[in-house]
Protein backbone atom coordinates (compact mmCIF):
# COMPACT_ATOMS: atom_id res chain seq x y z
CA UNK A 1 0.00 0.00 0.00
CA UNK A 2 1.47 3.50 -1.31
CA UNK A 3 1.73 6.21 1.53
CA UNK A 4 -0.91 8.99 0.11
CA UNK A 5 0.64 12.62 1.02
CA UNK A 6 -1.31 14.86 3.39
CA UNK A 7 -1.85 11.27 5.53
CA UNK A 8 -0.13 10.79 8.64
CA UNK A 9 -0.10 6.72 9.45
CA UNK A 10 -0.10 5.25 12.86
CA UNK A 11 2.39 2.44 12.35
CA UNK A 12 3.06 -0.64 14.96
CA UNK A 13 6.92 -1.58 14.07
CA UNK A 14 6.48 -5.03 16.03
CA UNK A 15 8.42 -6.42 18.98
CA UNK A 16 12.11 -6.24 17.08
CA UNK A 17 12.29 -8.83 14.80
CA UNK A 18 12.16 -7.49 11.59
CA UNK A 19 10.38 -10.91 10.13
CA UNK A 20 7.30 -9.79 11.88
CA UNK A 21 6.65 -6.31 10.93
CA UNK A 22 3.13 -6.86 9.10
CA UNK A 23 3.21 -6.06 5.37
CA UNK A 24 1.41 -3.02 5.35
CA UNK A 25 4.95 -1.64 7.29
CA UNK A 26 6.63 -2.51 5.32
CA UNK A 27 5.11 -0.98 2.36
CA UNK A 28 4.62 2.16 3.96
CA UNK A 29 8.26 2.66 4.97
CA UNK A 30 9.20 2.04 1.61
CA UNK A 31 6.99 5.25 0.26
CA UNK A 32 6.61 8.00 2.50
CA UNK A 33 8.19 11.27 2.58
CA UNK A 34 8.77 11.50 5.98
CA UNK A 35 9.75 8.85 8.80
CA UNK A 36 9.05 9.96 12.36
CA UNK A 37 10.36 7.16 14.71
CA UNK A 38 11.44 6.00 18.12
CA UNK A 39 14.17 4.02 19.30
CA UNK A 40 12.73 0.97 20.26
CA UNK A 41 12.38 -0.07 16.00
CA UNK A 42 13.15 -3.43 14.01
CA UNK A 43 17.08 -3.35 13.54
CA UNK A 44 17.45 -2.05 10.19
CA UNK A 45 13.76 -1.25 9.56
CA UNK A 46 15.16 2.21 8.17
CA UNK A 47 17.46 0.32 5.34
CA UNK A 48 13.25 0.37 3.89
CA UNK A 49 13.17 3.75 3.15
CA UNK A 50 13.33 6.09 0.27
CA UNK A 51 16.73 7.24 0.04
CA UNK A 52 14.96 11.06 -0.24
CA UNK A 53 12.93 10.40 2.45
CA UNK A 54 13.34 12.80 5.86
CA UNK A 55 13.68 10.11 8.42
CA UNK A 56 13.11 12.10 12.00
CA UNK A 57 14.34 10.21 15.71
CA UNK A 58 12.29 11.23 18.35
CA UNK A 59 13.58 8.68 20.80
CA UNK A 60 16.10 8.54 23.58
CA UNK A 61 19.59 8.20 21.85
CA UNK A 62 22.12 6.74 23.79
CA UNK A 63 20.66 7.78 26.98
CA UNK A 64 19.84 11.55 25.93
CA UNK A 65 15.95 12.70 26.78
CA UNK A 66 13.57 12.09 24.36
CA UNK A 67 11.61 14.65 22.36
CA UNK A 68 9.03 15.50 24.24
CA UNK A 69 5.76 14.45 23.11
CA UNK A 70 4.24 17.82 22.30
CA UNK A 71 7.04 18.17 20.03
CA UNK A 72 6.25 15.31 18.57
CA UNK A 73 2.60 16.26 17.87
CA UNK A 74 3.94 19.08 16.46
CA UNK A 75 5.95 17.69 14.01
CA UNK A 76 2.77 14.93 12.79
CA UNK A 77 1.26 18.27 12.11
CA UNK A 78 3.24 20.24 10.52
CA UNK A 79 4.40 17.66 7.97
CA UNK A 80 0.58 16.57 7.54
CA UNK A 81 -0.73 19.86 6.85
CA UNK A 82 2.61 20.28 4.32
CA UNK A 83 1.18 17.49 2.53
CA UNK A 84 3.97 14.86 2.91
CA UNK A 85 2.93 11.15 3.44
CA UNK A 86 4.14 10.34 6.75
CA UNK A 87 5.00 6.95 9.10
CA UNK A 88 4.65 7.55 12.86
CA UNK A 89 6.88 4.44 13.23
CA UNK A 90 6.38 3.02 17.07
CA UNK A 91 7.45 -0.21 18.44
CA UNK A 92 5.25 -3.10 18.96
CA UNK A 93 1.52 -2.01 18.56
CA UNK A 94 0.94 1.70 18.20
CA UNK A 95 -2.73 1.86 20.55
CA UNK A 96 -0.95 -0.17 23.29
CA UNK A 97 1.28 1.54 25.52
CA UNK A 98 2.41 3.60 22.81
CA UNK A 99 0.59 7.00 22.88
CA UNK A 100 -0.67 6.40 19.30
CA UNK A 101 -4.67 6.99 20.55
CA UNK A 102 -3.25 11.18 22.43
CA UNK A 103 -1.50 11.47 18.48
CA UNK A 104 -4.73 10.18 16.75
CA UNK A 105 -6.73 13.05 19.15
CA UNK A 106 -4.05 15.38 18.08
CA UNK A 107 -4.45 14.75 14.01
CA UNK A 108 -8.10 14.84 14.13
CA UNK A 109 -8.69 17.95 16.06
CA UNK A 110 -6.05 19.60 13.74
CA UNK A 111 -7.93 18.27 10.80
CA UNK A 112 -5.07 15.80 9.03
CA UNK A 113 -6.41 12.12 7.91
CA UNK A 114 -4.63 8.91 9.79
CA UNK A 115 -4.27 5.64 9.64
CA UNK A 116 -3.42 3.04 12.27
CA UNK A 117 -1.35 0.31 11.16
CA UNK A 118 -2.13 -2.35 14.05
CA UNK A 119 1.26 -4.61 15.05
CA UNK A 120 2.31 -7.57 17.12
CA UNK A 121 2.28 -6.36 20.73
CA UNK A 122 5.64 -7.09 22.91
CA UNK A 123 3.38 -8.24 25.78
CA UNK A 124 2.28 -11.11 23.64
CA UNK A 125 5.29 -11.92 21.28
CA UNK A 126 7.86 -12.01 24.19
CA UNK A 127 5.83 -14.50 26.74
CA UNK A 128 5.34 -16.50 23.01
CA UNK A 129 9.12 -16.04 21.95
CA UNK A 130 10.03 -17.34 25.16
CA UNK A 131 7.58 -20.76 24.93
CA UNK A 132 5.16 -19.06 27.03
CA UNK A 133 1.38 -18.44 25.83
CA UNK A 134 -0.52 -15.89 27.68
CA UNK A 135 -3.87 -18.06 27.70
CA UNK A 136 -3.93 -21.77 28.02
CA UNK A 137 -7.10 -23.91 28.48
CA UNK A 138 -7.39 -24.82 32.28
CA UNK A 139 -4.84 -22.39 33.04
CA UNK A 140 -5.45 -19.35 32.12
CA UNK A 141 -8.17 -17.93 30.16
CA UNK A 142 -7.80 -14.16 30.13
CA UNK A 143 -4.95 -11.77 29.83
CA UNK A 144 -4.49 -8.08 31.74
CA UNK A 145 -2.27 -5.82 29.37
CA UNK A 146 -0.97 -3.42 32.69
CA UNK A 147 2.25 -0.55 32.40
CA UNK A 148 4.45 -1.07 34.77
CA UNK A 149 5.19 2.51 34.64
CA UNK A 150 3.51 3.69 37.79
CA UNK A 151 5.19 4.28 40.86
CA UNK A 152 3.46 2.38 43.61
CA UNK A 153 5.20 4.28 46.24
CA UNK A 154 3.40 7.08 45.05
CA UNK A 155 -0.42 8.04 46.14
CA UNK A 156 -1.25 8.88 42.37
CA UNK A 157 -0.41 5.42 40.91
CA UNK A 158 -2.73 4.55 38.57
CA UNK A 159 -2.77 0.81 39.12
CA UNK A 160 -5.27 -0.56 41.42
CA UNK A 161 -3.21 -3.22 42.84
CA UNK A 162 -6.12 -4.70 44.71
CA UNK A 163 -8.28 -5.08 41.09
CA UNK A 164 -4.79 -6.86 39.43
CA UNK A 165 -4.43 -9.17 42.63
CA UNK A 166 -7.82 -10.42 41.89
CA UNK A 167 -7.86 -10.96 38.25
CA UNK A 168 -8.51 -14.19 37.23
CA UNK A 169 -5.87 -14.74 34.37
CA UNK A 170 -2.29 -14.11 33.54
CA UNK A 171 -0.86 -10.39 34.21
CA UNK A 172 1.37 -9.13 30.95
CA UNK A 173 3.06 -5.94 32.84
CA UNK A 174 5.17 -3.24 30.03
CA UNK A 175 7.77 -0.92 31.31
CA UNK A 176 8.83 -0.70 34.73
CA UNK A 177 11.52 -3.19 35.01
CA UNK A 178 13.14 -1.17 37.84
CA UNK A 179 10.01 -0.95 40.22
CA UNK A 180 9.57 -4.59 39.69
CA UNK A 181 10.41 -5.22 43.60
CA UNK A 182 7.64 -2.56 44.31
CA UNK A 183 5.37 -3.51 41.85
CA UNK A 184 5.48 -7.45 43.06
CA UNK A 185 5.52 -6.56 46.64
CA UNK A 186 2.57 -4.30 46.31
CA UNK A 187 1.05 -6.99 44.34
CA UNK A 188 1.33 -9.63 47.26
CA UNK A 189 0.01 -7.10 49.90
CA UNK A 190 -2.70 -6.80 47.91
CA UNK A 191 -3.40 -10.54 48.20
CA UNK A 192 -1.52 -12.35 44.98
CA UNK A 193 0.09 -15.60 45.62
CA UNK A 194 3.33 -15.17 46.37
CA UNK A 195 3.75 -18.50 45.13
CA UNK A 196 2.44 -17.85 41.90
CA UNK A 197 4.86 -18.64 38.73
CA UNK A 198 5.62 -15.55 37.14
CA UNK A 199 8.67 -14.57 34.25
CA UNK A 200 10.89 -11.91 32.72
CA UNK A 201 11.13 -11.72 29.46
CA UNK A 202 14.20 -9.23 27.94
CA UNK A 203 14.32 -8.06 24.22
CA UNK A 204 11.82 -10.50 23.38
CA UNK A 205 12.36 -11.86 19.65
CA UNK A 206 15.53 -10.15 19.04
CA UNK A 207 18.90 -11.71 19.19
CA UNK A 208 20.35 -11.84 22.83
CA UNK A 209 16.78 -12.69 24.40
CA UNK A 210 16.47 -13.81 27.95
CA UNK A 211 14.14 -15.44 30.31
CA UNK A 212 13.83 -15.36 33.99
CA UNK A 213 11.17 -17.71 35.19
CA UNK A 214 10.31 -17.60 39.14
CA UNK A 215 7.69 -16.75 41.45
CA UNK A 216 6.02 -13.56 42.20
CA UNK A 217 7.90 -13.54 44.98
CA UNK A 218 11.41 -14.21 43.77
CA UNK A 219 11.20 -12.61 40.78
CA UNK A 220 12.78 -8.97 41.30
CA UNK A 221 15.36 -10.66 42.95
CA UNK A 222 15.81 -13.36 40.46
CA UNK A 223 16.03 -10.83 37.48
CA UNK A 224 18.46 -8.64 39.26
CA UNK A 225 20.56 -11.52 39.49
CA UNK A 226 20.41 -12.31 35.89
CA UNK A 227 20.66 -8.44 35.27
CA UNK A 228 17.81 -8.02 32.88
CA UNK A 229 17.07 -4.59 31.52
CA UNK A 230 14.40 -3.01 30.07
CA UNK A 231 12.92 -3.43 27.52
CA UNK A 232 11.52 -6.51 29.27
CA UNK A 233 8.35 -7.52 29.70
CA UNK A 234 6.96 -9.26 33.14
CA UNK A 235 4.51 -11.70 33.38
CA UNK A 236 2.70 -12.98 35.70
CA UNK A 237 0.32 -16.23 35.71
CA UNK A 238 0.86 -20.12 35.84
CA UNK A 239 1.44 -20.03 32.21
CA UNK A 240 4.76 -19.27 33.11
CA UNK A 241 5.16 -22.86 34.22
CA UNK A 242 5.05 -24.21 30.75
CA UNK A 243 8.06 -22.67 29.44
CA UNK A 244 10.62 -25.49 30.65
CA UNK A 245 8.71 -27.46 28.63
CA UNK A 246 8.10 -24.85 25.66
CA UNK A 247 11.14 -22.87 25.34
CA UNK A 248 12.09 -22.94 21.30
CA UNK A 249 14.12 -20.15 20.59
CA UNK A 250 16.84 -22.32 23.25
CA UNK A 251 16.79 -25.34 21.52
CA UNK A 252 17.61 -23.84 17.57
CA UNK A 253 21.38 -25.41 16.51
CA UNK A 254 23.44 -22.09 16.47
CA UNK A 255 21.51 -20.50 19.31
CA UNK A 256 23.66 -18.27 20.98
CA UNK A 257 26.18 -17.74 18.33
CA UNK A 258 27.76 -14.50 17.16
CA UNK A 259 28.73 -15.33 13.35
CA UNK A 260 30.30 -13.71 11.34
CA UNK A 261 30.15 -13.92 7.26
CA UNK A 262 33.15 -12.18 5.14
CA UNK A 263 32.00 -12.67 1.78
CA UNK A 264 30.96 -10.10 -1.16
CA UNK A 265 27.22 -8.49 -0.06
CA UNK A 266 25.84 -9.50 -3.01
CA UNK A 267 25.61 -13.07 -1.54
CA UNK A 268 26.32 -12.43 2.34
CA UNK A 269 22.74 -12.26 2.76
CA UNK A 270 22.11 -15.61 1.26
CA UNK A 271 24.31 -17.52 3.64
CA UNK A 272 23.25 -14.37 6.65
CA UNK A 273 19.62 -15.39 6.38
CA UNK A 274 20.46 -19.31 6.81
CA UNK A 275 22.28 -19.17 9.83
CA UNK A 276 19.67 -16.66 11.34
CA UNK A 277 16.98 -19.22 10.52
CA UNK A 278 19.28 -21.93 12.38
CA UNK A 279 19.03 -19.36 15.21
CA UNK A 280 22.58 -17.69 15.54
CA UNK A 281 23.09 -13.98 15.07
CA UNK A 282 24.96 -12.77 12.02
CA UNK A 283 27.05 -9.70 11.37
CA UNK A 284 27.92 -9.07 7.67
CA UNK A 285 31.83 -7.85 7.64
CA UNK A 286 32.15 -8.50 3.01
CA UNK A 287 35.69 -8.42 2.73
CA UNK A 288 35.51 -8.99 -0.71
CA UNK A 289 33.37 -8.08 -4.11
CA UNK A 290 33.40 -9.26 -7.62
CA UNK A 291 34.00 -6.88 -10.61
CA UNK A 292 32.94 -8.38 -13.99
CA UNK A 293 35.72 -7.98 -16.46
CA UNK A 294 34.92 -7.29 -20.27
CA UNK A 295 31.50 -6.76 -19.70
CA UNK A 296 29.37 -6.57 -22.92
CA UNK A 297 32.00 -8.62 -25.22
CA UNK A 298 30.67 -11.16 -27.21
CA UNK A 299 31.10 -14.61 -25.97
CA UNK A 300 30.53 -17.57 -28.24
CA UNK A 301 31.38 -21.73 -26.81
CA UNK A 302 29.51 -23.30 -29.66
CA UNK A 303 32.40 -25.56 -31.12
CA UNK A 304 33.48 -25.71 -28.06
CA UNK A 305 33.58 -29.53 -26.49
CA UNK A 306 33.80 -28.91 -22.68
CA UNK A 307 32.72 -25.95 -21.10
CA UNK A 308 33.48 -25.64 -17.08
CA UNK A 309 32.39 -23.36 -15.14
CA UNK A 310 34.35 -23.07 -11.77
CA UNK A 311 32.08 -20.80 -9.60
CA UNK A 312 28.48 -19.86 -9.40
CA UNK A 313 29.35 -15.93 -9.94
CA UNK A 314 30.29 -16.80 -13.40
CA UNK A 315 27.11 -18.61 -14.03
CA UNK A 316 24.81 -14.79 -14.62
CA UNK A 317 28.40 -13.58 -16.58
CA UNK A 318 28.50 -16.46 -18.68
CA UNK A 319 25.24 -15.72 -19.92
CA UNK A 320 25.53 -12.35 -19.98
CA UNK A 321 28.38 -12.40 -22.38
CA UNK A 322 26.68 -14.54 -24.37
CA UNK A 323 23.68 -12.55 -25.03
CA UNK A 324 26.27 -10.21 -26.31
CA UNK A 325 26.95 -12.38 -28.81
CA UNK A 326 23.37 -12.92 -30.14
CA UNK A 327 22.96 -16.26 -28.02
CA UNK A 328 21.04 -18.18 -25.08
CA UNK A 329 21.25 -21.34 -23.65
CA UNK A 330 20.64 -23.27 -27.13
CA UNK A 331 24.37 -22.30 -27.98
CA UNK A 332 25.22 -24.83 -25.70
CA UNK A 333 23.61 -27.95 -27.09
CA UNK A 334 26.11 -29.91 -27.78
CA UNK A 335 28.87 -28.71 -25.48
CA UNK A 336 29.06 -30.80 -22.10
CA UNK A 337 28.85 -28.86 -19.17
CA UNK A 338 30.62 -29.37 -16.18
CA UNK A 339 29.87 -27.42 -13.52
CA UNK A 340 32.51 -27.42 -10.36
CA UNK A 341 30.02 -28.00 -7.63
CA UNK A 342 26.17 -28.52 -6.40
CA UNK A 343 25.65 -24.58 -6.27
CA UNK A 344 26.92 -24.04 -9.78
CA UNK A 345 24.71 -26.91 -10.57
CA UNK A 346 21.89 -25.27 -9.18
CA UNK A 347 22.73 -21.55 -10.99
CA UNK A 348 23.47 -23.59 -14.43
CA UNK A 349 19.84 -25.62 -13.94
CA UNK A 350 18.11 -22.15 -13.01
CA UNK A 351 19.41 -21.19 -17.39
CA UNK A 352 17.90 -23.90 -18.01
CA UNK A 353 21.18 -25.79 -18.15
CA UNK A 354 21.38 -29.44 -16.74
CA UNK A 355 24.82 -29.87 -16.34
CA UNK A 356 26.64 -33.27 -17.49
CA UNK A 357 29.54 -33.34 -14.76
CA UNK A 358 29.32 -31.85 -11.17
CA UNK A 359 31.49 -33.67 -8.70
CA UNK A 360 30.24 -34.01 -5.32
CA UNK A 361 33.14 -31.78 -3.57
CA UNK A 362 33.58 -27.74 -4.82
CA UNK A 363 37.30 -28.15 -5.81
CA UNK A 364 39.36 -27.76 -8.88
CA UNK A 365 41.08 -31.35 -8.43
CA UNK A 366 37.61 -33.02 -7.82
CA UNK A 367 36.56 -31.99 -11.08
CA UNK A 368 39.62 -32.85 -12.75
CA UNK A 369 38.63 -36.86 -11.11
CA UNK A 370 35.12 -36.54 -12.63
CA UNK A 371 35.94 -34.98 -16.25
CA UNK A 372 38.22 -37.93 -16.56
CA UNK A 373 36.08 -40.35 -15.04
CA UNK A 374 33.52 -39.34 -17.85
CA UNK A 375 35.82 -41.56 -20.00
CA UNK A 376 35.79 -38.73 -23.11
CA UNK A 377 38.24 -37.11 -24.65
CA UNK A 378 37.57 -33.33 -25.40
CA UNK A 379 39.63 -31.75 -27.78
CA UNK A 380 38.16 -28.24 -27.19
CA UNK A 381 37.74 -26.86 -23.60
CA UNK A 382 37.06 -23.63 -22.55
CA UNK A 383 36.89 -22.60 -18.56
CA UNK A 384 35.03 -19.32 -17.42
CA UNK A 385 36.40 -18.22 -14.05
CA UNK A 386 37.64 -15.99 -11.87
CA UNK A 387 40.95 -14.06 -13.10
CA UNK A 388 42.62 -14.91 -9.22
CA UNK A 389 41.48 -18.94 -9.86
CA UNK A 390 44.10 -21.66 -9.46
CA UNK A 391 45.59 -23.27 -12.71
CA UNK A 392 44.90 -26.92 -11.40
CA UNK A 393 42.23 -27.46 -14.33
CA UNK A 394 43.78 -25.42 -16.86
CA UNK A 395 46.64 -27.43 -16.67
CA UNK A 396 44.96 -31.23 -15.95
CA UNK A 397 43.19 -30.75 -18.95
CA UNK A 398 46.68 -29.46 -21.30
CA UNK A 399 48.39 -32.97 -19.38
CA UNK A 400 44.79 -34.93 -21.07
CA UNK A 401 45.45 -33.72 -24.55
CA UNK A 402 42.68 -30.54 -24.65
CA UNK A 403 42.86 -27.64 -26.65
CA UNK A 404 42.04 -24.68 -23.85
CA UNK A 405 40.48 -21.06 -23.70
CA UNK A 406 40.71 -19.83 -20.84
CA UNK A 407 37.68 -17.21 -20.27
CA UNK A 408 38.33 -14.48 -17.25
CA UNK A 409 34.73 -13.36 -16.28
CA UNK A 410 35.21 -11.38 -13.20
CA UNK A 411 38.03 -10.77 -10.60
CA UNK A 412 37.50 -10.24 -6.74
CA UNK A 413 39.09 -7.22 -5.29
CA UNK A 414 38.81 -5.60 -1.77
CA UNK A 415 36.27 -4.07 -0.16
CA UNK A 416 36.47 -1.48 2.50
CA UNK A 417 35.55 -2.95 6.09
CA UNK A 418 33.92 0.54 7.84
CA UNK A 419 34.00 1.61 11.56
CA UNK A 420 30.97 -0.02 12.51
CA UNK A 421 31.66 -3.18 10.27
CA UNK A 422 34.77 -3.34 12.50
CA UNK A 423 32.98 -2.93 15.68
CA UNK A 424 30.64 -5.90 14.79
CA UNK A 425 33.85 -8.26 13.76
CA UNK A 426 35.31 -7.68 17.41
CA UNK A 427 32.29 -9.12 18.57
CA UNK A 428 31.84 -12.58 16.74
CA UNK A 429 32.92 -15.61 18.25
CA UNK A 430 33.10 -17.89 15.18
CA UNK A 431 34.46 -15.48 11.75
CA UNK A 432 33.06 -18.05 8.22
CA UNK A 433 35.82 -18.06 5.50
CA UNK A 434 34.35 -19.16 2.08
CA UNK A 435 37.53 -18.15 -0.45
CA UNK A 436 41.21 -17.74 -0.10
CA UNK A 437 40.56 -14.20 -1.09
CA UNK A 438 38.30 -13.76 1.63
CA UNK A 439 40.89 -14.54 4.36
CA UNK A 440 43.32 -12.38 2.32
CA UNK A 441 41.20 -9.77 2.38
CA UNK A 442 40.19 -9.75 5.88
CA UNK A 443 43.47 -10.20 7.23
CA UNK A 444 44.55 -7.49 5.12
CA UNK A 445 41.53 -4.75 6.12
CA UNK A 446 42.61 -5.57 10.05
CA UNK A 447 46.18 -5.12 9.93
CA UNK A 448 47.07 -9.04 10.31
CA UNK A 449 45.67 -11.77 12.44
CA UNK A 450 47.26 -9.71 15.74
CA UNK A 451 43.49 -7.54 14.49
CA UNK A 452 41.70 -10.64 15.86
CA UNK A 453 42.13 -9.84 19.01
CA UNK A 454 43.37 -11.62 22.31
CA UNK A 455 40.41 -13.85 22.39
CA UNK A 456 40.31 -15.20 18.92
CA UNK A 457 37.49 -16.05 17.65
CA UNK A 458 36.56 -19.41 15.95
CA UNK A 459 37.81 -19.76 11.99
CA UNK A 460 35.74 -21.32 9.68
CA UNK A 461 36.90 -22.74 6.61
CA UNK A 462 35.03 -23.86 3.54
CA UNK A 463 37.70 -26.07 2.42
CA UNK A 464 41.09 -27.11 2.44
CA UNK A 465 42.17 -24.08 -0.29
CA UNK A 466 40.88 -21.21 2.33
CA UNK A 467 42.54 -23.61 4.89
CA UNK A 468 45.56 -23.34 3.48
CA UNK A 469 45.55 -19.45 2.84
CA UNK A 470 44.59 -19.35 6.57
CA UNK A 471 47.78 -21.58 7.90
CA UNK A 472 50.26 -19.41 5.52
CA UNK A 473 49.24 -16.02 8.01
CA UNK A 474 50.16 -18.17 10.92
CA UNK A 475 46.24 -19.11 11.71
CA UNK A 476 44.56 -22.76 11.94
CA UNK A 477 40.94 -23.68 10.46
CA UNK A 478 38.62 -24.19 13.71
CA UNK A 479 36.74 -26.25 11.99
CA UNK A 480 36.50 -27.19 8.22
CA UNK A 481 33.44 -28.31 5.90
CA UNK A 482 33.57 -31.59 3.97
CA UNK A 483 31.77 -30.32 1.54
CA UNK A 484 33.10 -27.77 0.29
CA UNK A 485 30.06 -25.29 -0.20
CA UNK A 486 27.38 -22.85 1.65
CA UNK A 487 25.28 -26.55 2.93
CA UNK A 488 28.85 -27.60 3.82
CA UNK A 489 29.99 -25.01 5.70
CA UNK A 490 26.66 -24.34 7.54
CA UNK A 491 26.97 -28.62 8.43
CA UNK A 492 30.03 -27.90 10.09
CA UNK A 493 29.03 -25.06 12.05
CA UNK A 494 25.59 -27.09 13.28
CA UNK A 495 28.18 -29.92 14.67
CA UNK A 496 30.73 -27.64 16.12
CA UNK A 497 27.94 -25.62 18.03
CA UNK A 498 26.72 -28.87 18.78
CA UNK A 499 29.68 -30.22 20.60
N1 LIG B 1 3.74 -0.25 21.95
C1 LIG B 1 4.67 -1.20 22.48
C2 LIG B 1 4.94 -0.96 23.95
C3 LIG B 1 5.64 0.34 24.24
S1 LIG B 1 6.04 0.56 25.91
C4 LIG B 1 4.14 -2.61 22.24
O1 LIG B 1 3.00 -2.80 21.82
O2 LIG B 1 4.90 -3.56 22.43
C5 LIG B 1 7.70 -0.02 25.94
C6 LIG B 1 7.80 -1.30 26.69
O3 LIG B 1 7.44 -2.38 25.85
C7 LIG B 1 9.17 -1.67 27.20
O4 LIG B 1 9.47 -1.01 28.39
C8 LIG B 1 9.02 -3.15 27.42
O5 LIG B 1 8.32 -3.44 28.59
C9 LIG B 1 8.13 -3.53 26.26
N2 LIG B 1 8.89 -4.06 25.13
C10 LIG B 1 9.00 -3.54 23.91
N3 LIG B 1 9.72 -4.36 23.10
C11 LIG B 1 10.06 -5.41 23.84
C12 LIG B 1 10.78 -6.62 23.59
N4 LIG B 1 11.28 -6.89 22.39
N5 LIG B 1 10.93 -7.51 24.60
C13 LIG B 1 10.41 -7.26 25.81
N6 LIG B 1 9.74 -6.15 26.10
C14 LIG B 1 9.54 -5.24 25.14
Amino acid sequence: MTALPGTVYLVGGGPGDPGLMTVRAVELLATADVIVHDRLIPAGCLDLVRPDAKVISVGKEGGGPSTPQDEINDLLVEHGKAGSSVVRLKGGDPFVFGRGGEEALVLRSAGISFEVVPAVTSGIAAPASAGIPVTQRGMSSAVALVTGHEDPTKPETALDYAGLAVFPGTLVLYMGVKRLGAITESLIAAGRRADEPAALIERGTMPGQKTVVATLETLAAAGEEAGIKAPAITLIGDVASLQPDLHWVERKPLHGRRIAVTRARAQAGSLSARLTALGAETVEVPTIKTEPVDVGTPLDPTGTDLLCITSTNSVDLLFDRMAAAGLDARALAGVTVAAIGPGTARALEAKGIRADIVPQRSIAEALVEAIAGSGRSYPKAMIVRAEEARTVLDEALVAQGSEVSVVVLYRTVREDLSESERTALATADTITFTSASTVRHLLDAIGGPDGLGDEKPRLASIGPITTAELEAHGLNADLEAVEHDIDGLIAALTSDAAR
